[in-house]
């Protein structure tokens, strides 16, 4: 607050100081200017201080206007005490006087702003007529008018009143031609700077100026006139400051001269004199101005133009090399968009190709059903040329309504442009133009317009009434074939009964041969020679084989007729083992054979076929003892969690890897060389296998020829 209050004091006081100034500056200015009068008059060629009270305004604004009426009153008053006034009057007339002075460069000021639209006129030719008819010839009518109506009135001179009006008038219009320009100008920096050569020049110039003026004014020749050229000189070469400059000392110069009575304007009649002078500064101070703006102008407008040239150029470059990168794109576009084209026309030409040549019937339709495209193959398969195909439609033309099976097609259209995914693939019967039936597998793709609705169907068809016919033939030996297994199994399962029966009937009497050789052996009825012993003994052996070979086949019908029972019971399995142990150790015994066997503490009950799993141990102790000559057998079982494993393992002859497969076939012996077909059927294993599946277990063997075997059973472990 305190510091805006300081501002405000400090601006006040710098107006102040401006105003104080500029009212003792117009003082100063008035009284030195009155002593420029001619002769002891009032008079003067110029007065310079209206050219000071117009930039004042102008340069300090229009409230130093009380700073003029003062300094101007005072002048006044120091001016016309002396003509003997009451002081009534010269005050008056002083103070009228100094209001007319006020006036004139407000009024002058306020033209300059309204008209040039500047404060500083000196820049083109309308600021300058501006300042020189209102600023210099119009406002100062207004002092004039003032200033000498109240001299006259004052003192009473009234004859004098036009004369002096114009004196009065012209007087400022000068000082106002000579004085404002330079302190503008000065002002506002509108000094040109002179270096080099230009400033020999300009002393040159000036000097001739000086000169010229001194000998055209002190030597009193009529041609004040020849002064123009160096002015000219000067405006065209040195800027409007230093022409303002030389029309000030010009102007000096010849009001010096002039009021010392020289000079080419110096009349013996002072008024006229005073006019020959304002009119001469007043030509010379307008040519020369003129022609000093016109040269600032030529000049700006050159900069300007050189600017713009540069400017111009640079924009041409820039908008060159716009216009050819544009170029360079347009060309790299084109090219791309040839490029473009080429490739599509040339896929289009491929497609067009490959539909054309295509070994495939490819047809467009439209969802109503007519053809809008048949390619060559079409044609050729189907018999129909384009024109004859093409807006017919498919259904009555390609597609039968009735399919040879009787199968109504007539819905089919509707169908796939209905629910085209369903038939996506598609095979159905088709026919030519010559009526011939053909099958059709067809891939069917909808085409969708942008709203998404069907506009098309693609269909792509291929041939396959061979296939059909094939697959029919194949369906009916199938059919065929389905028929004969019937029947073939039915007389398989006849014969498995018959052999079942049969082997039933066979065994009743084999057992009586048997146990009546057996009673004969025995001597009960009677002692036999060792050749009959030796004879029954044989009938005995090949009845026993002959029991075993019908017990095995019975098996294995009842197997294969589905008729073998398995029993499922709980039993311990422990004495099951001991007990096809003791049933065979006569035999290892007679083969001087040890016959070991370990069964694991956690083997207990199990549940199965007691009497099958039986038949199996003693058939694999059985087949060991008797394909093992020297060493031992072992038999070894337990549990774990899944299931029971049983294996029997001895030193026996062996399996060659090649006959590990075949052991299992049923009537398979492995030929060892040695005659013993005698003593098994070959049936043994067979059964074994199939009595293991049907109780879900399984049956592996490990052997190396000539050092022994191990067949490992698995049971699995059935809940209670
Ligand atoms: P076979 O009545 O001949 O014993 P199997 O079906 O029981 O009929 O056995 C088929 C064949 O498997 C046998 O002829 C024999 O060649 C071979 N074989 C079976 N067990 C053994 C074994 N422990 N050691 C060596 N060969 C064996």
């Amino acid at each position: 607050m305190r510091l805006e209050n300081q501002n405000l004091n400090s601006n006040r006081l710098s107006t102040g100081g401006v105003m104080v100034t500029a009212a003792v500056v117009y003082f100063v200015t008035a009284r030195l200017s009155l002593l420029l009068a001619i002769g002891n008059t009032n008079a003067t060629s110029v007065w310079p201080p209206s050219g000071i009270a117009l930039a004042v305004i102008l340069l300090w604004g229009y409230r130093m206007g009380p700073a003029i009426l003062l300094g101007a009153f005072f002048a006044n008053v120091f001016a016309l005490k002396g003509y003997g006034l009451a002081p009534a009057y010269y005050l008056t007339a002083s103070f009228t006087t100094a209001l007319g002075n006020m006036l004139e460069c407000l009024i002058g000021a306020w033209c300059i702003r309204r008209f040039a639209e500047t404060e500083n006129p000196f820049n083109t030719l309308k600021e300058l007529f501006v300042f020189i008819i209102f600023g210099s010839l119009l406002a100062t009518m207004v002092s004039a008018s003032i200033g000498a109506g109240s001299f006259c009135l004052a003192t009473g001179q009234w004859p004098v009143a036009s004369q002096m009006w114009i004196t009065w008038w012209l007087g400022d219009a000068a000082g106002i031609l000579i004085v404002f320009p330079i302190i503008m100008m000065l002002k506002n920096k509108i000094v040109q700077t002179i270096r080099g050569i230009q400033s020999i020049e300009a002393i040159i110039v000036f000097v001739i100026l000086l000169i010229s003026s001194g000998v055209i004014f002190g030597y009193n020749y009529q041609i004040e006139y020849v002064i123009i050229p160096p002015l000219l000189w000067i405006a065209l070469r040195f800027g409007r400051f230093y022409s303002a400059a030389a029309v000030f000392l010009v102007s000096g110069i010849a009001v010096l001269f002039t009021i010392s009575g020289a000079g080419p304007s110096a009349d013996p009649a002072a008024q006229k004199s005073l006019l020959n002078l304002q009119t001469y500064i007043g030509v010379i101070s307008v040519i020369t101005l003129c022609l000093s703006v016109l040269t600032h102008n030529r000049r700006v407008a050159e900069r300007d133009l050189k600017n713009y040239k540069e400017h111009l150029e640079e924009k041409i470059k820039e908008r060159s090399a716009e216009l050819v990168r544009a170029n360079e794109q347009l060309v790299t576009y084109i090219q791309n968009q040839d490029r473009v084209k080429m490739a599509l026309s040339e896929s289009e030409k491929k497609y067009r190709d490959l539909v054309e040549s295509a070994n495939s019937v490819i047809l467009r339709w439209k969802p109503d059903g007519s053809i809008t495209f048949f390619n060559a193959y079409a044609q050729k398969f189907f018999g129909f040329t384009e024109p004859e195909i093409i807006g017919r439609n498919i259904l009555g033309s390609i597609v039968p309504i009735l399919e040879s099976s009787g199968k109504d097609l007539s819905w089919l259209i509707e169908d796939i442009v209905s629910k085209p995914e369903v038939h996506a693939f598609n095979e159905n019967e088709n026919i030519r133009k010559n009526g011939e039936k053909v099958w059709i597998s067809w891939t069917n793709k909808p085409i969708f317009d942008e709203s998404g609705s069907i506009t098309e169907i693609l269909s792509v068809g291929n041939d396959i009434t061979k296939r059909k016919k094939i697959e029919e033939s194949l369906k009916r030996t199938l059919d065929d074939l389905a028929i004969a297994k019937e029947r073939a199994e039915s007389a398989d399962r006849i014969k498995s009964a018959f052999l079942a029966a049969m082997s039933h009937e066979l065994r009743t009497p084999l057992n009586s041969i048997i146990g009546f050789t057996g009673i004969l052996l025995q001597s009960l009825t009677g002692p036999l020679n060792k050749e009959q012993e030796k004879q029954l003994g044989m009938v005995r052996g090949s009845a026993r084989h002959l029991l075993d070979l019908i017990n095995d086949i019975l098996d294995i019908s009842k197997i294969e007729a589905g008729q073998l029972q398995i029993i499922s019971e709980t039993f311990d399995l422990r004495k099951s083992i001991e007990k096809a142990v003791q049933i065979i150790s006569p035999l290892s015994d007679k083969k001087n054979l040890s016959l070991h066997f370990k069964i694991e503490d956690n083997v207990s009950e199990m549940r199965g076929d007691q009497r099958r799993v039986e038949q199996i141990l003693i058939n694999l102790l059985s087949n060991a003892v008797k394909f093992t000559d020297k060493g031992e057998i072992n038999l070894h079982c337990h549990f774990d969690n899944y299931s029971i494993i049983l294996s029997v393992a001895d030193t026996g002859i062996g399996i060659k890897p090649e006959n590990l497969n075949i052991i299992f076939d049923a009537f398979r012996q492995v030929d060892t060389g040695i005659a013993r077909a005698q003593e098994g059927t070959g049936l043994g294993l067979n059964i074994t296998k199939k009595l293991l599946e049907m109780m879900g277990g399984s049956i592996h063997v490990e052997s190396e020829f000539g050092k022994g075997s191990t067949f490992t059973v698995i049971f699995p472990i059935k809940e209670q």
